[in-house]
């Protein structure tokens, strides 16, 4: 190969000498070493000829049509003759090569960089891979920390704010460049000595931008007094939004009174409401077993506990299920058909072809430490006491249970039915006999104070009718804007709505 061809490949000609070039299938390898007269001391920098030793380095070089190279390395140890340094013998430095411990050389080392900013991790090594110059996708992530950055002017405008590197425990500060929109530096801590050290190495801010602390305050007034500070748009609001959730904290019964009366508004049973209900399982399909009972003469029963309600609704889903089985059939699909239809599995649908509706079999009863105890527990019910922190006690004391009160709590939730009906308030003298009404769930919830805050701060354009006649109450009965309003000062309450607004 002649010199020339070997130039462009190999650039560091004149600091090096080819010895040999070994070429296979799957890797290329060089033999060199250097033919610098003498290196200088990396401490000292006071050149030294006088040779210790040599030993060889072994560098991954970029790949030659997809081969990789390897550069077997031959470099010296040298005496540092200066008397006045404390290095003794040190290594020859080959900048134009490597740098001091790489086990790559320079060009590689930055291919590897562009192409871990270009792909990233995992898909920048299958690149990297597929080229011939295999990499790990942590390597090729190291690449990028490693990398040096670039020189950042002094901004005009500068954002400050803290950031947690322990939350609550330990807070650094952030310095923002506002008009380029980057990070430009971290700092150790908050505190404003820190801050002013910072400002006075980098003269030339003219805007500081700061939460509302006093620390930050003073480290610009010591570091750049002469920069104009304003408190920033996103502190101002999170400060305000801080007191309206104080605010709302305190008003907590208002709160509750204020959804009482929006539900207040919706007494009569809006049927839409009730369907809407009973699609989301909230209450059972059927009707009410105290309203089933009363109408047929039998002693009323206890309306059904959540759990049995879910049950009706679950077999009443099935016994859907098994009637559309049904009718498919009946109009002569297979069982393949059926089963794509419905997206069930076959053996659901051979199971429902049964000419009765296969009703879902109870589950196999484990044992509980319960057990022993049932027959106390039932007859308590019977009796009347169904307080299940009671029972646990009286269990735990007496019976010796040792098993936990939340079991006692869901057996007793599950088996309340047993309780014999509570007698009925007594009607007013002259009062219309009030027949037993089905038990709703509230219409409107009242909100969280998170939630109510975004009620009061929302646009009122975008509150449906419950919402927004929540807010008006909150607003009018409890003046929780004039409160604000008193806080912040006249008009305030305005700017706060839109700076708000324009942050969401
Ligand atoms: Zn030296």
């Amino acid at each position: 190969m002649s010199t020339l061809a070997l130039g462009s490949l190999i650039p560091w000609l004149s600091v090096l000498s080819v010895e040999t070039i070994q070429m296979s299938d799957c890797a290329i390898e060089l033999h060199v070493s250097s033919t610098q007269p003498t290196a200088a001391c990396p401490l000292c920098a006071q050149p030294s000829g006088a040779v210790h030793s040599c030993y060889v380095r072994r560098l991954a070089d970029l790949p030659w049509a997809g081969i990789p190279v390897v550069i077997h390395l031959e470099v010296r140890k040298l005496f540092c003759r200066n008397d006045a340094c404390p290095r003794r013998i040190f290594t020859e430095r080959l900048p134009q090569l490597t740098a001091p411990y790489r086990r790559q050389t320079q060009r590689l080392w930055e291919q590897q960089r562009h192409l871990a900013l270009a792909h990233g991790g995992e898909a920048g090594a299958r690149t990297a891979l597929q080229q011939g110059a295999p990499a790990s996708a942590k390597t090729l992530v190291r690449r990028i920390c490693h990398a040096p950055l670039s020189p950042t002017p002094t901004p005009r405008c500068l954002g400050i704010d803290d950031w947690a590197l322990r939350k609550g425990q330990s807070y650094g500060t952030i310095l923002v460049d506002l008009e380029r929109h980057r990070p430009i530096d971290l700092l150790p801590d908050r505190s404003a000595e820190t801050l002013a050290q910072w400002l006075r190495t980098h003269p030339g801010v003219e805007i500081i931008t700061r939460d509302r602390a006093g620390d930050y305050a003073d480290g610009a007034r010591q570091g750049a007094p002469e920069a104009v500070q304003v408190a920033d748009r996103f502190h101002l609001v999170q400060n305000a939004h801080q007191v309206l959730h104080r605010l709302l904290e305190r008003h907590s019964r208002g709160m509750r009174e204020a959804a009482r009366t929006v539900n207040q508004q919706h007494t009569q049973i809006d049927p839409a409401h009730v369907t809407q209900a009973v699609v989301d399982g909230e209450i059972s399909p059927s009707p009410p077993a105290a309203l089933a009972a009363a109408s047929d003469g039998s002693p009323p029963a206890r309306p059904l506990s959540k759990y049995q309600q879910h049950q009706q609704a679950r077999r009443a889903r099935r016994y859907a299920l098994y009637c559309e089985v049904q009718r498919l059939r009946a109009a002569g699909g297979g069982i393949r058909y059926i089963a794509r239809q419905l997206h069930i599995h076959r053996t659901t649908v051979l199971r429902f072809l049964a000419e009765t509706f296969p009703e879902q079999a109870a589950r196999s009863k484990r044992r509980s430490k319960l057990d022993p105890h049932l027959p106390y527990l039932q007859a308590q019910l019977r009796a009347g006491q169904d307080n299940a922190m009671q029972l646990w006690r009286e269990l735990r004391d007496a019976h010796g249970y040792r098993g936990s009160r939340a079991l006692v709590s869901r057996w007793v939730a599950a088996h309340r039915a047993l309780c014999p009906p509570r007698p009925a308030s007594r009607p007013r003298p002259g009062a219309p006999p009030q027949s037993p009404a089905p038990k709703l769930p509230p219409r409107f919830k009242t909100p969280s104070v998170r939630s109510a805050a975004w009620l009061l701060t929302a646009d009122t354009a975008s509150l449906d009718e419950d919402q927004a006649q929540f807010v008006e109450y909150l607003s009018v009965r409890f003046t929780l804007r004039g409160e604000a309003i008193r806080i912040f000062g006249a008009g305030f309450w305005r700017k706060y709505r839109r700076l708000y607004l324009e942050q969401r």
